[in-house]
């Protein structure tokens, strides 16, 4: 039998309408969620990120402000961009979008952010408040992943969560969420033995290795639910994820199309989060 597909967009369009109806009530009361991207050099795939998320940003009649730096830029310059940014009434989310040029000290610049406007979530504070299970912006794709779980009804107690991969971005926070709920985790990554012996004990697989084809059917358990992170070009240079969508299809319960699955929920939950931000500093008032 065939897995049940997980709809990604669908799942994100709903969520997005639910943020539209609550921007537009903010907007009543006299304030525009803003969301400021800071693009930093002339990097093709970041450039189409920010694109999208400015676009999604004017969709949800959020103010998005972009800021284009040279690839040159000094960090100390970046640093006072995002001190002003900081200090602005009308910026309640700031985003700087990596990679960071080689010379940017990037852990210097994430720390730069001030927590209530760190709506990526890679602030160590926010990171902390994720770990001691406090309210806390969390990383906008572990965020959607639990966002989808949670719209098919999925049971996350008890089950046996697998997390392939280990970044800060990813592989950590989904892990740490997952456990947040009372899973048991597991996380593989590049020096994982035998990384089919743990995937094929998963209830739950999150593959975010970035590997295209690393699993296929005979990593996964019969009825498990598959979440594809991974964004990979094949020979071809389609896109497609870290799992062999054609065979592991047959053995799972549910499923993540790439595209169409984690990355419309990614961009949808940096939108919840500048809009949770705008929310905050309107409690401060
Ligand atoms: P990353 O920083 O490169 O981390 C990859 C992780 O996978 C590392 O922990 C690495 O292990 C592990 N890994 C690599 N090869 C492996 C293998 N053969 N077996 C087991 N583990 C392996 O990447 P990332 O930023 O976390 O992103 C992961 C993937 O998700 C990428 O394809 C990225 O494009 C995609 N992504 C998608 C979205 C979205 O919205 N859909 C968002 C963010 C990222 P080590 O730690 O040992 O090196």
């Amino acid at each position: 039998m065939a897995a049940e597909l997980i709809d990604g967009k669908e799942i994100a369009r709903k969520k997005q309408d639910r943020i539209d109806a609550e921007v537009q009530k903010l907007k009543a009361e006299g304030v525009t969620p803003g969301l400021a991207v800071i693009l930093t050099g002339d990097n093709q795939a970041s450039r189409t990120y920010v694109n999208n998320k400015q676009k999604t940003c004017n969709k949800l009649g959020m103010y998005s402000m972009l800021i284009e730096l040279p690839e040159s830029v000094s960090e100390q310059e970046l640093i006072r961009r995002i001190t002003e940014l900081n200090k602005s009434d009308e910026i309640h989310g700031i985003l700087v979008q990596l990679p960071l040029p080689s010379h940017i000290n990037e852990k210097a610049i994430i720390e730069t952010i001030s927590p209530e406007k760190d709506v990526d979530g890679f602030h160590p504070i926010n990171i902390g408040r994720m770990m001691t299970a406090q309210d806390a912006y969390i990383p906008c794709t572990p965020a959607g992943i639990i966002e989808m779980l949670e719209s098919i009804g999925a049971d996350i107690a008890g089950k046996h969560v697998v997390v392939i991969g280990r970044s800060n971005i990813v592989g950590k926070p989904a892990g740490q969420l997952f456990l947040n709920k009372d899973a048991t985790v597991t996380y593989c990554h590049s020096k994982t033995a035998n990384l089919k012996e743990y995937t094929k004990r998963a209830d739950i697989l999150v593959a975010a290795a970035g590997k295209a084809n690393l699993i296929t059917e005979d990593h996964v358990k019969h009825g498990a639910i598959v979440i594809d992170v991974g964004m990979n070009r094949n020979a071809e240079g389609k896109l497609c994820g870290d799992v062999d969508f054609e065979t592991v299809k047959h053995i799972a319960g549910y499923i993540t199309p790439v595209p169409g699955g984690v990355g419309p929920m990614t961009i949808t939950m940096l939108m919840h989060n500048t809009l949770k931000a705008a929310k905050y500093s309107i409690s401060k008032i």
